[in-house]
């Protein structure tokens, strides 16, 4: 028996919409001529794959998958593979083109490119969803490679996902290929600091902003949606800093406590087998919506894009927007924010950190090297904080925000690439 899983329909309005506003607006600020705009508006490459998956009973089921290369302009495309039952063509090509910029804005060597599989990879065991990640590391192989194309690990997928995928490729080069993934296990040719990079630098972004604006992280609080790689570790990175992160949510709801919740007993309530952190007992039970309009100096939304709708973000009262995921918050949700004077550190400014630790992994894996952690994490810290300051001082300059100015600034190093690479033939 054969069934397709169809991708769901996206909501409305799509990441690529929202993209695509984006590169509308730094195009104009840049008064970038209309072929430019046209290349960067649309991906260099987008291969559609369909991954029949032998499942454990013996049926035959097929997954809908994709790459997408966005820009090859600066180096080789980079970005991670997601496994979630919304990835469809229009959402993985916004993530692609949101990479081409963060790569740029944070100055590393690469190119955007972002794929994934439409599935719940909780719906499936170990065995399927190894079999399924390296069906579709089959389909993509002649787009991948470390001069290529690196995937690296988004929603859904983690370091074993990367180990199945750069086996698979390994196996049928004839030799092993470390550099063609990072977020790799470190026995493999993982980079130290890469698994909690993400969030370290939405961290060290939410720190950078709250400095600028006057705020001691000692007196300050903050609610964080999203519990997994990216949301749990920055809950607890903020809480290192002393910032009281009052309330956490994922898939399955949120906890708040009003005196501040201790993250290390909130994860450990996970490791403990608890499905979700609503039954955390030290907290009180809080829906998605509350969480993101708490009275709170950092709101840090780290689960899936679209959340901060025009909706929502009338209710957000937060001082500050970290976005941790990508294309958190909508246009119409954006203008909203803008004009309550709600500062957004944007996400290819604030998630930057997985990447540029990804970048550091990719050079070590180049070198058939591997370096300490403490030069890892400096090197993370002056990646986010120059982008920072850089992104701060365009928006000052210019007087505008500072996700228009992150904007303008990698979108406007990515038309420099290609004006001085020039047209072939
Ligand atoms: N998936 C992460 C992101 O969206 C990391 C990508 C990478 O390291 O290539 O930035």
């Amino acid at each position: 028996m054969t069934a397709v899983q169809d991708a769901p329909v996206s909501r409305e309005p799509t990441a690529l919409i929202s993209a695509r506003t984006q590169l509308d607006d730094a195009a104009e600020l840049l008064r970038l001529d209309d072929g430019l705009r046209a290349t960067l508006a649309h991906p260099r490459r987008a291969l559609a794959v369909s991954v029949p998956l032998r499942r454990d009973d013996g049926r035959v089921e097929v997954y809908r998958g994709f790459r997408v290369q966005h820009n090859l302009a600066r180096g080789p495309a980079k970005g991670g593979l997601r496994f979630h039952p919304s990835v469809n063509l229009a959402e993985i090509t916004a993530l692609s083109m949101w990479m081409t910029w963060k790569c740029a804005l944070i100055s590393v060597p690469f190119g955007g490119a972002k794929g994934g599989i439409a599935v719940d990879p909780r719906s499936l065991s170990r065995h399927e969803l190894e079999r399924l990640t390296r069906r579709y590391t089959s389909e993509i192989l002649p787009l991948i490679g470390p001069e290529q194309d690196i995937p690296a690990p988004d929603v859904g997928t983690d370091e074993q996902t990367m180990a199945w995928v750069m086996d698979t490729y390994s196996v049928n080069a004839g030799y092993s290929v470390p550099g063609v993934v990072t977020g790799k296990p470190i026995s493999l040719g993982g980079s130290i600091g890469r698994a909690g990079a993400t969030a370290r630098g939405v961290s060290i972004a939410a720190l950078a902003a709250l400095r600028d604006s006057g705020r001691d992280p000692a007196h300050c609080t903050a609610a964080v949606q999203g519990f997994g790689n990216v949301g749990a570790l920055t809950a607890q990175y903020l809480t290192d800093a002393g910032v009281k992160v009052l309330a956490v949510s994922d898939i399955g709801g949120g906890t708040h406590n009003s005196a501040g919740l201790d993250i290390t007993t909130v994860r450990r309530h996970l490791t403990d087998g608890a499905p979700t952190v609503v039954g955390y007992p030290c907290g009180e039970p809080i829906g998605q919506t509350d969480l993101l309009g708490l009275d709170v100096d950092l709101l840090v939304p780290a689960a899936l894009g679209g959340v901060l709708t025009t909706d929502i973000a009338r209710t957000v009262r937060a001082a500050i927007v970290v976005e941790g995921a990508n294309g958190p918050t909508t246009p119409g949700g954006d203008a909203v924010l803008a004009d309550r004077g709600i500062l957004v550190v944007p996400d290819i400014l604030a998630n930057a950190g997985g990447v540029a630790v990804s970048y550091l992994e990719w050079v070590q894996n180049v070198q058939a090297h591997s370096w300490a952690e403490d030069r890892i994490d400096t090197r993370l810290r002056d990646l986010i904080e120059r982008s920072y300051a850089e992104a701060t001082n365009t928006a000052r300059d210019r007087g505008i925000s500072l996700r228009r100015a992150a904007n303008v600034i990698a979108v406007g190093r990515v038309a420099t690439a290609i004006r001085q690479r020039g047209l072939y033939p």
